[in-house]
């Protein structure tokens, strides 16, 4: 016959424990723990136990066992080593419908109580049904390296997470799903890097919103060009534990859903009142949220890396003194080749790129793309409605007419769109909404891929004459 595996509340209810040794006093500090109203019966006991039974927290029968001890009792231990005496509680406990156990002494047990593993609330008790105790006490010891002191710390912390994820959310199955990534190994791996005393602080801060968490790291994440697929992992596990999220207009919903539900989330791309957020307010939030919470995360769209201001907010946080990370992601360049299905270097196209933008830059002058040659692929980020001016500045730029452009809008979006062209038609093509971006080389040709195209041919001659000629 099998054995049932239950692990019982015993809060407020009486339990028995007869003998005072050292197996009893083990036990009884499991039943302690557990909340049990212990009576002790037994003649003599450990200093332990009689300082226990002093502080009131045992009632300690000193004498021997009685038929008659057990009245009241839902549980009995049988610790002792006088013959005989196990035997009368087991026949006791049968008569009063109690369920006994008596230490190695299997006839005289309803039950056992196996080996355990204990970390705070987390219990793995293992039971062999009495046939090799050798072999539980192997697997406990191997259970104990696996599981170190410190999961105690994070089920407190997973557990303080399904609460308020739960009373948060109105999507069960995103919790479910939320919980589940939270559980796992990786996670566990991030909650001992960020130290656990920081993720305390923060809850305990959430609990008490009195001191606060000094400790808060900001992580500058990646949300990547839009789909959600192409997260990492890592943002995607950052956003399921973040107390604070602020984040870009150009970030998605498909990503926006996977934050935690108990997390902040602040849309710092939308215009606050009339005005837009200053980078400098939104480093200040930065700042002061890295007092309050202990994971911040500032979420970009594609790589925050990538002209998304990281640079400046990496300044605050250094001269703040607050401690952060970058989390990569999958910069729009990235996304919308793939989108479009080329490759952005190519061994007989393109030896280099260049991610630049259309836009001016600090001194408001125009971006120089002095290295530009014909076997770049210049990505430009945030062209512009403005078409003709781009194409009229890459033709300054020495680039031929004929040189292929690729639009790609919405890259990896249910709305993507893209349009092959050149630099002599770019200004007469219907404008793609933003966010958008063009790639212009070799590279964005739908020809390339085509053997014995034009493209192709004019590179090989001007690769034989050891120069790049457009
Ligand atoms: N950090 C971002 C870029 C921010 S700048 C990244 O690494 O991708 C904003 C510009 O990025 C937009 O004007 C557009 O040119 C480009 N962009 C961002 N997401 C895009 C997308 N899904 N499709 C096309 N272009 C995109």
């Amino acid at each position: 016959m099998t054995l049932l595996p239950i692990f019982l509340k015993l809060d407020g209810r009486t339990v028995v424990v007869v003998g005072g040794g050292a197996i009893a006093e083990g036990k009884l500090g499991a039943l302690l723990d557990a909340g049990a109203d212990v009576c002790v019966v037994a003649p003599e006991v450990t200093p332990q136990i009689a300082e226990w039974a002093r502080a009131g927290r045992v009632r300690w029968k000193a004498r021997r066992f009685e038929a008659g001890d057990l009245e009241g009792s839902q549980l009995v231990i049988a610790a002792t080593p006088a013959a005989g005496v196990n035997g009368a509680v087991y026949r006791e406990a049968e008569a009063r419908g109690i369920l006994c156990n008596a230490v190695d002494d299997n006839k005289n047990c309803h039950f056992y109580s196996g080996a355990v593993v204990k970390r705070g609330d987390l219990q793995i008790a293992i039971s062999t049904n009495g046939k090799s105790p050798a072999l539980a006490q192997r697997i406990r010891r191997e259970l104990e390296r696996e599981y170190g002191e410190d999961y105690a710390a994070w089920l407190d912390w997973l557990g303080k997470q399904r609460e308020q994820l739960r009373a948060a959310s109105r999507d069960p199955e995103q919790t479910k799903a939320t919980l589940h990534e939270l559980a796992t190994r990786a996670s566990m791996e991030e909650f001992r890097r960020s130290k656990p005393e920081t993720a305390r602080a923060g809850i305990a801060l959430r609990e008490s919103s009195a001191t606060p968490c000094a400790n808060g790291k900001v992580y500058l994440a990646g949300a990547g060009p839009g789909d959600p697929e192409l997260l990492t992992v890592k943002a995607s596990r950052l956003l399921a534990r973040a107390d604070v999220v602020l984040h870009d207009s150009l970030v998605g919903r498909g990503v926006l859903a996977l934050i935690s539900p108990a997390a902040q989330v602040i849309d710092v791309g939308k215009r606050a009142g009339s005005k837009l957020l200053t980078q400098s307010e939104i480093n200040s939030l930065l700042v002061a949220y890295s007092r309050e919470f202990s994971v911040v995360v500032r979420l970009k769209g594609g790589d925050p890396s990538i002209f998304g201001r990281a640079g400046e907010e990496i300044s605050a946080l250094r001269e703040a003194g607050v401690p952060y990370e970058i989390v990569p992601g999958i910069t729009a360049a990235l996304g919308a080749a793939a989108a479009a299905g080329i490759s952005l270097t190519d061994r007989r196209a393109a030896s280099q790129v260049l991610f630049s933008t259309f836009s001016r830059g600090p001194e408001a002058g125009a971006m120089d793309w002095g290295a530009v040659t014909g076997t770049t692929t210049l990505v430009l980020y945030m062209p512009g409605p403005d078409y003709g001016e781009v194409a009229a500045r890459l033709r300054e730029c020495g680039l031929p007419a004929e040189t292929p452009c690729l639009i790609v809008s919405e890259a990896t979006n249910e709305r993507q769109e893209i349009r092959w062209t050149s630099i002599a038609s770019l200004p007469f093509i219907s404008k793609l909404p933003a966010p958008a971006l063009l790639v212009v080389g070799r590279v964005a040709s739908r020809e390339l891929a085509k053997p014995g195209s034009g493209i192709l041919r004019e590179w090989d001659e001007s690769a034989r004459n050891g120069i790049a000629v457009i």
